[in-house]
């Protein structure tokens, strides 16, 4: 039986674990997931309902329901932004963020989805060409 993944939000106040399995795992690239993280696509695990087991700060996390959408919904830390463990509007799914985990995440992302709606520099990012830096680049 594979151990369950811990999880937290930057700050650290919202505190979370996740028993496996992991049913999906996606990289979203639709409009609504680069305006809710700031950048080129969500990375999203989903696994059942029931799967999460939270530690603290639940009550620190606010939801948010985009009224003009049937499913998309976000939850995050109150205290510093973070998307946190978001459970589906019809109660069926949970969503995690896969850079929430600490743990390392047991599987690879099987798709990007929504890939027309990428964003205009995503190609350009993820080029070879596109240097690679360890840290910052020396500010020389
Ligand atoms: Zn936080
Ligand atoms: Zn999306």
């Amino acid at each position: 039986m594979a151990e369950a993944l811990n999880g937290q939000c930057l700050c650290g106040q919202v505190r979370y674990r996740i028993k496996p399995p992991l049913h999906q795992f996606h990289l979203c690239h639709c409009s609504r997931c680069q305006r809710s993280t700031g950048s080129a696509h969500a990375a999203n695990l989903f696994a059942d309902p029931d799967a999460i087991e939270w530690l603290q700060g639940e009550t620190a996390c606010r939801r948010f329901d985009l009224p003009e959408a049937r499913f998309f919904s976000r939850c995050f830390c109150t205290h510093c932004g973070s998307p946190v463990p978001c459970l589906a509007r019809n109660g069926k799914l949970l969503t995690i963020p896969a850079g929430g985990l600490t743990d390392p995440v047991p599987c690879a992302p099987q798709d990007h989805i929504f890939w027309e709606d990428r964003c205009d520099w995503y190609d350009q990012a993820v080029d070879e060409s596109c240097p690679r830096f360890a840290i910052y680049p020396d500010q020389g």
